[in-house]
């Protein structure tokens, strides 16, 4: 089965099992200013999770497309990419663990058709500390299914990592109880870290065996979580059956949910029984267009083709999820992704401009199964052929400084300015440096190498002070602002006419930022007319209510929504205001107040503090209430 093929069955095989399907989310989260990027199939899901009502109902299926820029250094080995699609079902307090785990047998072996004999599985060995008892249910439910197709089906305690390398696997065996650092989901990870309030529970994973010798490296024995890659984890299944109530108090929830999710490019890696993903069928037509491009076979060239398969394609999801490369946040993940893609082509001889010839290759992967792929290609291709120009032209630049700084000898510090900098490969420095007879310092390497760690330190730490929290957005000055954004866009829109709508926005504890189609500079006196307007809304404290209704019908009644964005088959409508005063109607699934008073308390007022462009057509302002 091709990845395509495993993708659109999974979500027939749920759809069959009385599921709906909805579209993926984008790669950057609306309305979450503390990621960056959509990580993981649940993430979008979380407030759901965590009690809201779905609007599409108690079973969601989907394919998510995910990114974690913080894998970026990790790609170049058989298994590691920086952006991935996630199959995901969910039950929302509906069915659970008696349905889940035989519908995932099924499809895994009767859809898919893996071999039975070839997979694994963990479960989660118990709290007794916190009465959560072993997760034997489980256990037995797989147990019977190995059984079924008469294959040995022995069940193990390993308890923590560690103790799997200890261990290893007995003959037989091939269900596995490990513990809360393994089998245990919450937001926060284990029981202990599970934050208070929070639901959580224990998890399933099911792992292929590809039967590669064990690195010994990674420990003694190998064991179903070993990273040797042998075993690879290609889906895991969330029993979300507690809730923390206080430190130490897990109780049960009277409507546990089913959270699930698998890599779909490592179930499409196990149907080919190749532990290389890059072979796998939304992968491999790049390796060849870049073996055609370049002449060399990837055999000999793994690891740069895999960074740029890799980098390429999340690039060109970014693009069609209409981010441009930049120097901040999303766009600054894009232009790196686009210039490590550029340098490690030089690995392969490839000097020329190729990215005309690779995107409309990765972009043909997808055309058939997501419409925003097909409608934006050739925007999509632009504007990564732009920006590849725009690099090489920083390349010529990096020369010329080069040629400055090459008096003396060229030293690590310079060789890792021109690469920070202009993106100026290494390599390219030292082969540059050789033809203009310029020394190197002896210690370049060292001094280079030193600064390279020390850049990634930061950019680690920085990644991960946008990860933190994963449920951001939802405190009360969050919602403060999220709500402002409704009464700002209404109060615009009332001032320039209907035309005008949202085209993006961020929220912080700070402030507000929204985007808008606008051609001219705004007035200071407009400026003062959209001021009064929202504070003049903040004080007549009207209630701010949501209604679902199908989408079609919530835009006849005039809800707006964010320019361009799609929507499921039924949406929240936010309505500000009574019936015979809406102040703003619009389509939205943020969190909000519950009248907009709340946002005058503290004698607190709406102000604009600045208005500028954003890009062509688009003004920004940014507004604080104080
Ligand atoms: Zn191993
Ligand atoms: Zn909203």
């Amino acid at each position: 089965m091709t990845a395509q093929e495993i993708r659109n069955s999974y979500l027939k095989f749920f759809e069959e099992r009385g599921h709906k399907v909805i579209p993926r989310a984008l790669l950057v989260p609306q309305n979450d200013p503390t990621t960056l990027f959509t990580g993981s199939g649940m993430q979008p899901m979380i407030p759901y999770l965590l009690g809201e009502t779905h609007p599409e109902g108690v079973r969601i299926v989907d394919s998510q497309t995910c990114l974690r820029a913080m894998d970026i250094e990790e790609v170049g080995d058989n298994r590691h990419t920086t952006f991935f699609e996630m199959i995901g079902n969910w039950s929302l307090g509906d069915y659970f663990k008696a349905e889940q785990v035989p519908w995932m047998w099924e499809f895994l072996t009767e859809v898919v058709k893996l071999d039975p004999s070839k997979l694994y599985i963990t479960c989660f060995i118990g709290a007794p500390e916190y009465d959560i008892p072993k997760d034997t249910e489980a256990a037995g439910m797989w147990q019977k299914l190995f059984e079924s197709k008469g294959l040995s089906s022995g069940v193990a305690d390993i308890g923590s990592e560690e103790d799997g390398y200890r261990r290893g696997i007995k003959d037989g065996e091939r269900i596995f109880y490990y513990d809360g650092s393994k089998n245990w989901w919450s937001r926060n990870g284990n029981p202990e870290k599970t934050p208070v309030g929070d639901p959580c529970g224990p998890d399933s994973e099911m792992f292929y065996d590809f039967g590669t010798p064990h690195n010994p490296e990674y420990g003694e024995h190998c064991h179903p979580n070993c990273d040797c890659g042998r075993f690879m984890e290609i889906g895991n299944n969330v029993f979300m059956a507690y809730r923390k109530e206080a430190e130490g108090k897990f109780v049960p929830l009277e409507k546990p949910n089913i959270d699930h999710g698998s890599g779909l490019e490592r179930i499409a890696a196990a149907a080919l029984d190749d532990p290389d993903v890059f072979k796998i069928s939304v992968m491999w037509p790049i390796v060849q267009k870049l073996e055609a491009i370049s002449g060399k076979r990837y055999d000999s060239h793994q690891e740069s083709m895999r960074v740029i398969a890799d980098h390429l394609r999340a690039a060109t999801f970014l693009a069609v999820d209409g981010v441009v490369p930049s120097n901040k946040e999303q766009g600054y993940v894009m232009r790196r992704l686009l210039r490590r893609a550029i340098r490690f082509a030089f690995e392969l001889g490839v000097e020329q401009n190729f990215l005309q010839d690779v995107v409309p290759v990765i972009a043909d992967l997808y055309v058939d199964d997501y419409p925003e792929v097909k409608e934006n290609r050739e925007k999509v291709i632009e504007v990564l052929v732009k920006e590849e120009k725009a690099f090489r032209q920083t390349l010529r630049k990096g020369i010329a400084e080069m040629q400055k700084m090459a008096s003396g000898e060229l030293s690590g510090a310079d060789i890792f300015r021109l690469y920070d900098t202009y993106g100026f490969p290494v390599e390219l420095s030292t082969e540059e440096a050789a033809i203009k007879n310029v020394e190197l310092a002896k210690d370049w390497r060292e001094e280079f190498d030193e600064q390279m760690e020390e850049q990634r330190e930061r950019s680690k730490t920085a990644a991960k002070g946008a990860f933190k929290g994963g449920l951001g957005g939802h405190t009360m000055q969050h919602k403060k602002y999220h709500t402002a954004t409704h009464l700002l866009q209404s109060a615009l829109r009332q001032l320039f006419g209907p035309e005008l709508r949202q085209h993006g926005s961020n929220i912080t504890e700070e402030r507000l930022r929204f985007d808008f189609n606008h051609d001219a500079k705004l007035t200071p006196e407009e400026i003062k007319q959209l001021e009064e307007l929202v504070n003049g809304w903040i004080a007549e404290d009207v209630p701010v209510k949501f209604t679902e209704y199908p989408t079609q019908e919530a835009l006849d009644m005039g809800a707006i929504g964010p320019f361009g964005e799609r929507y499921a088959d039924t949406v929240k409508v936010y309505q500000m205001g009574p019936d015979d005063h809406i102040v703003s109607l619009e389509i939205c699934g943020g969190p909000h107040v519950d009248h907009t008073g709340q946002l005058g308390e503290d004698g607190k007022k709406f102000k604009i503090t600045k208005e500028e462009s954003s890009s062509a057509g688009i003004r920004r302002i940014k507004a604080v209430l104080q």
